[in-house]
């Protein structure tokens, strides 16, 4: 969620977090309880929406590494109807 910057009359800043929908225009303030007015800025990202954006950066850049899908393909290579030529017991029925 945005971070939001309110002003109280007394020259105190805070800040709070609303969605975009959500963000008031006065706010009461903290520390004082007067009307707080909305400082016109640009939205910052919350902690958690930075977090988020770093876990959307990381899977962008998995997706282009193939160290991930190699280390599998090694033992798909295996198949195992490949196998099922060797089974001994495959290889009984015909010379008894
Ligand atoms: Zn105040």
């Amino acid at each position: 969620m945005p971070l939001y910057e309110f002003r109280c009359p007394e020259g105190t800043t805070f800040e709070a977090t609303f969605t975009m929908s959500q963000a008031p225009q006065i706010l009461e303030c903290p520390s004082c309880g007067q009307e707080s007015r909305r400082r016109i800025t640009a939205p910052k990202l919350s902690i958690a929406n930075s977090a988020q954006f770093k876990l959307i950066d990381s899977t962008k850049r998995s997706a282009h590494e193939p160290e991930v899908v190699s280390n599998r393909l090694p033992s798909s290579g295996r198949s195992p109807s490949t196998r099922y030529t060797h089974n001994p017991l495959h290889q009984k029925l015909p010379r008894s």
